[in-house]
């Protein structure tokens, strides 16, 4: 079986943060079936006809420019987190963003504890790194049968220390603030690094 790092992507992947730091690395991590692939898909426009040249996907990977705040910034996202059972890739997944996106389903509670275990992970693997995060509860669209409330959600986030923001893929709500978000958390980081 091909593995994907035998692929093309592979030299994505495994090149180095860029120095002038505009291509950024993101991952999304959270269970199976929270919606990872189909906020990527949006974020790649790849449901969207009228932007499908704009974004340059290799497998799981989308490659996409997106003006935030006047400035351009180039993401690299990886759905990648389920491709494999190796600990290895997860491990690799760990290690190679400069930004993670943590997804749950409102409507799945069990997928917004992992969600925690999966935060206390990474902060194990960047110790001491202050690497931009966000947690994202997912399918918000789904009313009735949520599990999760947004007050649950944002103290998550509180006690994590990172960013919250409820989407629905479904109905593309909040999936753009979503990544202009993580842009705009990676700059922060970065400008207060300069200073
Ligand atoms: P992944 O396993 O985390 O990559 O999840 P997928 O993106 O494959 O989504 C799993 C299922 O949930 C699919 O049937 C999606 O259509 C559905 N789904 C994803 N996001 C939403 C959402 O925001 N609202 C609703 N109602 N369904 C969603």
């Amino acid at each position: 079986r091909q593995s994907w790092a035998s692929d093309s992507s592979d030299s994505v992947i495994s090149s180095g943060s860029d120095s002038d730091g505009s291509l950024y690395k993101v991952i999304l991590l959270g269970e199976h079936g929270v919606g990872k692939t189909s906020l990527a898909r949006i974020f790649g426009g790849v449901e969207d006809c009228a932007d499908a040249e704009e974004a340059v996907s290799v497998g799981n990977t989308y490659d996409r420019s997106i003006i935030v705040d006047g400035e351009e910034a180039s993401l690299v996202v990886f759905d990648i987190w389920e491709q494999d059972d190796s600990q290895w890739l997860q491990n690799h997944c760990m290690k190679m963003g400069d930004a993670y996106i943590i997804v749950y389903s409102v409507t799945d509670k069990v997928s917004f504890e992992k969600a925690s275990e999966l935060r206390i992970q990474l902060r194990r693997a960047r110790q001491t790194e202050d690497i931009p995060i966000i947690l994202v509860g997912n399918k918000s669209d789904l009313v009735r049968s949520r599990e999760v409330s947004v007050d649950e959600g944002r103290a998550c986030a509180v006690v994590f220390d990172c960013k919250f923001i409820e989407t629905s893929a479904a109905l593309h709500h909040n999936v753009k603030d979503l990544f202009e978000g993580i842009v705009r958390q990676i700059r922060l980081r970065k400008d207060s690094k300069e200073d």
